[in-house]
């Protein structure tokens, strides 16, 4: 009954290890991730645009909700926050007031809290979606988890508190799971409206520009790739797992 709290906690840790990543492994080994980033991109949009969109419209407004989790990232993440972006953190000249660490912190934490909304929504509507979600918010996890932690060594923060940071992203996954399991069942397609939203700002309007920041393009079509194990996931769960 509670399986979307087991696998909010596993999107928890991915935080914790994406921090831990950064902390710790040498710099040549960070370019893996960035694969990460370009398939979280397409499987997010796919299962956003295919799978959340279409059961959240059984809801009055339901776009309006999509609206505001859209704009509700762009507002925590790039306003409030001095300094932004997914991926290694090295303007060390953008980083100098420490506060630009726990405000990014903010920010992206606001986007983690709907992290763990989308997992207990999609959990609450069929172990299909909710498995399908997971998926979308673990793939994008360990790069999430080594964008914080950047920041705050890039901001003038020890190891611990970096690590820290990352810990604190996963608790508000996990918290978000938790509100979600709380509210009355028919809410639930506002929540994932809401976090479908977000779901769409972070791949689309964060992940997607690093891909082609980036460049090459064995990345840019790694994000066909996301598209390909979205496909692949959808058609596994649908098979094999009970609605
Ligand atoms: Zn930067
Ligand atoms: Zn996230």
């Amino acid at each position: 009954m509670l399986a979307y709290l087991a696998f909010a906690a596993v999107a928890a840790v991915a935080d914790v290890a994406g921090a831990v990543i950064v902390t710790t492994a040498h710099k040549r080994r960070h370019a893996p991730l960035r694969y990460f980033v370009a398939a979280g991109a397409g499987f997010m949009l796919a299962a956003a645009f295919v799978r959340m969109l279409p059961e959240a419209t059984q809801v009055p407004h339901a776009f309006l909700y999509v609206l505001i989790g859209y704009f509700g990232v762009h507002l925590f993440e790039h306003t409030f926050a001095p300094h932004f972006h997914f991926g290694e953190e090295t303007h060390t000249d953008a980083m100098l007031k420490r506060s630009s660490g726990w405000l990014a912190a903010i920010g992206l934490g606001v986007h983690t809290l709907f992290d763990g909304v989308a997992i207990a929504a999609g959990f609450m509507v069929s172990p299909t979606l909710g498995g399908l979600l997971f998926l979308a918010v673990v793939i994008h996890k360990i790069p999430e988890g080594f964008t914080i932690a950047s920041i705050m060594l890039a901001a003038g923060y020890a190891r611990g508190a970096a690590v820290a940071a990352g810990g604190a992203l996963g608790v508000l996954t996990l918290g978000g799971a938790l509100l979600t399991g709380l509210v009355a069942h028919q809410h639930v397609g506002a929540a994932l409206a809401l976090s479908a939203g977000v779901t769409i700002y972070v791949a689309a309007s964060d992940l997607i520009p690093e891909v082609n920041r980036e460049g090459g393009p064995a990345l840019a079509w790694t994000v066909f790739g996301g598209l390909v194990f979205f496909i692949v996931a959808d058609w596994l769960l649908s098979e094999f797992v009970s609605h």
